[in-house]
């Protein structure tokens, strides 16, 4: 190792290492936090609820899947190729950025690891780590593309290279791995890895050491957790550095000229204006929205009000005018980019999954440094819609872009936007990104304070943890998503202070509706914002319910997003529905049809075929068609439709359980039936 005096080099193995057991996010006791999250042991998720079944299929299909595709698409063999050192030799397998999908499928094995790994799991966990050892150089670095084909290109792309983005997924892989006890080769990897880092970038002006960014943002969360491991305060002022440096005029994003096509904007990288400077969301989704954890890691770490206002502020502009129903981000397939204000296409939603995780990283970030509920609301969102979606329901096949119409007859040969969830792709950054998130998923769940506890997604399960004068032990059962109810039972407490149980009452439920009883008698909650609060003297068998209603609710579109001006969408709970062509009579496409939005709209549980099993609640509605095979000009001054005679039955399904079954056309933007292009008019007093 030469890294001397920057070596970060066996600092996991002391006492001063981050808890053991912690979750990804573990905000350190000086930080900026309204709430503390739970780590991944604390939560244990039950089968037979969506999340714990999830889990499980992310166990035993969805990562062995990964494993298996990562192996065979010469991933692993890229760094073996390098460790031998014969990189000059063979070609490189995939895509320059191809090591963070080994990372991203390491550390999900990590987290997985609290469940117990299958034999075939910890062999690949062994023999991956093996390589990456093997193949790091003495100074710490390593990546298999420059190392194997352009050593001489090591930071000199920093536009293209992805070599951060990997460094972040290594760093996250590492961290994981250390929290769960496992895997304790990697952590020699990141030290000397995280040496080399802090060797070679500049942490301030005029050291004299390299000063630039990475093209695609995924390093700074990366570094701030790394920090939060090992304490070691210089990855922190990386990490500040990383998001100061960002968008200033002086500071270049180097090119070689062999990897990226120069018409990319800066703005694409999220360089063209300092995350201070602006109060917009734009660029490439998934780099806008990791950038955007990174920053509120800093912020929280540094104490830096202002830098954590500047990416609400920017959170604000993505929420309230860039942002599908169903959660996802990104509108343009160009780019993979997030559009205008309003631009909004239904049939033509980017929406990448990886935007999504990223999405809900940010969000919990956002969640644990304010408390705000309206961050809780956007996780639930966009996981129980475009994240849950992007899965099929056997785990392994995977959607990377995440639109909401698939046309009748779509051309979708591409990958860029398939009918159907392939098994695998050639920018693979998506299934193993999944398989991360779903294997850590119950540390999103809930929070703790100073007051006490705080449920933010229900869950069917068992909790332990700490609450104020001793230890509690829980059980949790939800009808979530398809019920608002939600029962807690208490049971085991050691403490006898006073604390209180908060839940939060989502937003598509109603205030007036919802229901609090303990131990069977309605009991008085007070409210905190959109958090019911029961403090008590909690006791083993108490036994707290929470019952909300669950209408469905027909969306209309703010009238700027032209794309679905007069359609609506149904949502019931937190679930997004959808129209599929499996569900329509012959002849009848999803483009042809209309629903009365001004009947009520019921939930069943007569489940369409193929779907039972995985969809407890369709909704059934009525509407009406037009009759596809009338002679109907493209365009005409009359602006007339065919209809057909018969009225229409429609059944809307979950959209995340859509593409399951054979047919792929789907909508779930329906258009209004005949005069009822106008909601409710609210005229000015
Ligand atoms: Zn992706």
């Amino acid at each position: 190792m030469e890294q001397g005096s920057n070596a970060v080099s066996g600092t996991l193995s002391k006492a001063s290492a981050g808890a053991v057991g912690g979750g990804p996010v573990q905000p350190t006791p000086t930080a900026i936090a309204s709430l503390q999250p739970l780590g991944v042991r604390d939560v244990t998720l039950a089968p037979g609820h969506e999340l714990g079944d999830w889990q499980r299929r992310n166990s035993v299909r969805t990562l062995p899947h990964c494993i298996e595709q990562v192996v065979a698409s010469g991933t692993v063999r890229n760094l073996e190729i390098v460790a031998l050192g014969r990189g000059g030799e063979v070609a490189h397998q995939g895509l320059v950025f191809s090591d963070s999908d080994i990372y991203k499928t390491l550390e999900a094995a990590a987290w997985d690891n609290v469940r117990g790994l299958s034999a075939g799991v910890t062999g690949f966990v062994e023999e991956a780590t093996s390589v990456m050892a093997r193949a790091q150089r003495p100074d710490g670095y390593i990546n298999s593309w420059f190392q194997g084909q352009h050593p001489e290109l090591v930071w000199r792309d920093l536009r293209w290279g992805h070599e951060l983005y990997c460094v972040g997924h290594l760093l996250q892989a590492a961290t994981a791995a250390h929290r769960t006890s496992s895997n304790p080769s990697l952590a020699g990897v990141a030290e000397r890895l995280a040496g080399h880092l802090l060797a070679t970038f500049s942490s301030e002006d005029g050291d004299g050491r390299l000063v630039g960014v990475c093209g695609h943002p995924e390093v700074e969360t990366a570094l701030v957790e790394f920090y939060r491991l090992t304490g070691d305060a210089r990855l922190l002022a990386l990490a500040k550095r990383q998001v100061e440096l960002r968008g200033r005029p002086d500071v270049a994003l180097p090119a070689s000229g062999l990897l990226g096509d120069p018409r990319f904007p800066l703005s694409y990288f999220l360089h063209h204006l300092p995350v201070r400077q602006r109060s917009y969301a734009t660029g490439h989704a998934v780099r806008e929205l990791y950038l955007q954890a990174g920053v509120v890691d800093v912020a929280v770490e540094t104490a830096d009000t202002e830098l954590l206002a500047a990416s609400e502020a920017i959170w604000e502009d993505l929420f309230a005018t860039k942002t599908y129903v169903t959660g996802a981000h990104g509108s343009r397939h160009r780019d993979e980019s997030i559009g205008d204000a309003y631009e909004l296409p239904s049939d033509r939603a980017y929406g990448e999954t990886c935007a999504a995780i990223a999405s809900f990283q940010w969000n919990w970030r956002l969640l644990l440094a304010t408390g705000r509920a309206r961050y809780a609301e956007e996780m639930e969102r966009v996981f129980w819609n475009t994240i849950a979606g992007a899965v099929s329901r056997e785990g392994t096949e995977f959607f990377y872009s995440n639109t909401l119409h698939l046309r009748t007859g779509h051309d979708g040969t591409d990958e860029d936007a398939p009918r159907h969830r392939p098994t695998w792709y050639r920018c693979p950054c998506c299934p193993p990104n999944l398989a991360r998130l779903m294997a850590s998923i119950q540390a999103y769940l809930m929070t703790r304070d100073a007051s006490g506890l705080q449920v933010h997604m229900p869950f069917s399960g068992a909790l332990s943890t700490e609450v104020p004068g001793g230890n509690i032990d829980l059980a949790v059962r939800t009808g979530h998503p398809w019920e608002g109810t939600t029962d807690i039972e208490v049971a085991g407490c050691s403490s006898g202070e006073r604390w209180d149980l908060s839940l939060r009452s989502p937003e598509w439920a109603r205030k007036e509706g919802t229901r609090v009883t303990l131990n069977g008698a309605p009991v008085e909650a007070s409210w905190e914002g959109s958090y019911i609060r029961v403090g008590r003297r909690w006791r083993t068998g108490d036994h707290l319910q929470v019952s909300c209603s669950t209408p469905v609710r027909v969306l209309r579109p703010h009238w700027r997003v032209d794309a679905v001006r007069d359609c609506v969408a149904v949502q019931r709970g937190p679930l997004v529905y959808c129209v599929e062509a499996d569900d329509l009579a012959a002849g009848v496409a999803v483009e042809d049809v209309f629903v009365d939005a001004t009947h009520s709209l019921e939930p069943t549980d007569a489940v369409p075929g193929g779907l039972q099993g995985y969809v407890k609640v369709a909704i059934v509605a009525s509407g009406e068609a037009a009759d596809s095979l009338s002679a109907a000009e493209l365009y005409n001054e009359d602006g007339t439709t065919q209809w057909r005679a018969e009225p229409l039955a429609l059944t809307f399904v979950p959209y995340f359980a859509r593409g399951n079954r054979p047919r792929d056309a789907m909508r779930v933007w329906v258009p209004v039936q005949r005069g009822q292009s106008e909601a409710q008019t609210t005229e000015p007093d």
